[in-house]
């Protein structure tokens, strides 16, 4: 029997009576487990199974390809819509549907187990000096830590295909990015893939310097809330806007619930 904190990033009805759900747990990784029971009013699982509840589990890991047992779980925290903020809970809904696909079963890693649960704390309670902005900056922050604990972020400070260092000198020069190489390309790197059509994008320095605030704030062990105010809301959704399909790419599928996030661009 193995007990730990875990947040549901799926549930879905098995029969009459049982659930099957998929919980993100903090020290055992992505289990997916059957609830005998967990559909009946009074049972052992305080109904505390659905999508975004963080939860303390006691469950019997099986081994092989045998569902794992859940046993008990008591609620810690629900996730509330605050003042009919569905971008919140839309930015809840696409960070969990990452978590179950970018990560894979009985992978135990607690930290990005407290970026998951940090996100949510951010989603749920945007600043509310700029709910919009705060809410955006969040999940671009989410996508860059999600790509970098995969080990798999965009290369930031040197070209991404020939490795040569790029200096930005001027502030208004827009700076070539590109999803195959993943990251920025130096002019030469830009001339040969242009001249062999190969796809590239364009983006604003200001939205390379808040990428590069995202892989400080991660090298520095720091992570200030507030930090959204420091940049423009076309920065921001840049950011998100690349990122999102950066993730695309390397999935080689698109998110099921990013497509919602749009709509408070
Ligand atoms: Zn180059």
């Amino acid at each position: 029997m193995e007990n730990d904190e875990a947040i549901v990033i799926r549930s879905t009805d098995f029969s009459e009576t049982s659930l099957i759900v998929t919980l993100f747990t903090k020290h055992f990784g992505k289990i997916e487990a059957i609830a005998k029971g967990g559909r009946r009013l009074k049972n052992s699982f305080e109904s505390a199974l659905d999508i975004l509840t963080r939860i303390n589990v006691t469950f019997i890991l099986k081994k092989n390809d045998t569902l794992n047992i859940l046993t008990e779980s008591q609620l810690i925290r629900r996730f509330h819509v605050h003042q009919n903020n569905l971008h919140g809970l839309y930015a809840a809904y696409y960070a969990v549907e990452l978590i179950n696909t970018f990560t894979e079963r009985n992978l135990p890693n607690p930290q990005l187990y407290n970026i998951v649960t940090e996100k949510l704390n951010n989603f749920e309670n945007p600043d509310s000096t700029n709910v919009t902005n705060s809410i955006n900056y969040h999940i671009a922050q989410f996508n860059y830590q999600l790509l970098h604990e995969n080990g798999i972020q965009p290369t930031l400070k040197q070209c991404a295909e020939c490795g040569n260092k790029i200096e930005i000198i001027n502030p208004y020069q827009l700076i070539h990015f590109t999803q195959s190489a993943g990251g920025i390309i130096c002019n030469t790197c830009t001339e040969i893939y242009r001249n062999s059509n190969q796809h590239y994008s364009l983006i604003k320095p200001e939205t390379l310097k808040l990428l590069n605030h995202f892989e400080s704030e991660i090298n520095n062990k720091i992570n200030t809330q507030s930090q959204y105010k420091n940049f423009s809301y076309t920065a921001i959704i840049e950011t998100q806007t690349l990122l999102n399909n950066y993730i695309n790419f390397q999935l080689g599928l698109q998110p099921r619930t990013q497509k919602y996030l749009k709509q408070f661009n």
